[in-house]
């Protein structure tokens, strides 16, 4: 290449000219764009701390059935609070454990089903009962 002010014939990929000085524009190397910077890049971005665990509240609703419901955050289930809910099951779960010879399976089978309500509600679908925050 030739320098652009005194005009001497330099190498190609020389950054300053031989014969003044001065400095030569690298026509010849490709031109490099850096990398942005790692930091610079938007971090991933973590997930809430404290955030809620719809295993755990499917665990809830089966062991304590209603009071998953109110874990989730819903403060209505079929129009009672959550923790009236609870109680109600109780008491049903108990009628039934008292007046039957197959108790057992009746309060498993309500345990199952409000677990399994609200762990598809989890999932943002409506579920088989209402339920509002
Ligand atoms: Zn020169």
């Amino acid at each position: 290449m030739f320098c652009p002010k005194c005009g001497a014939q330099n190498q190609n990929d020389s950054a300053f000219c031989m014969g003044c000085g001065s400095r030569l524009a690298q026509v010849s190397s490709p031109t490099q764009t850096p990398a942005q910077p790692a930091y610079q890049q938007p971090f991933a971005v973590p997930p809430p701390t404290g955030q809620k665990n719809a295993v755990l509240a499917a665990i809830l609703n089966f062991l304590f059935p209603g009071i998953g419901y109110w874990y989730w955050g819903y403060r209505k289930v079929l129009t009672i609070p959550p923790i009236l809910l609870f109680v109600l099951v109780i008491v049903v779960e108990y009628v039934i454990w008292w007046f039957t010879f197959y108790a057992g399976i009746i309060p498993l089978l309500i345990s199952v089903f409000f677990a399994y309500d609200l762990w598809v509600k989890t999932t943002g679908q409506p579920g088989w009962i209402e339920a509002t925050r």
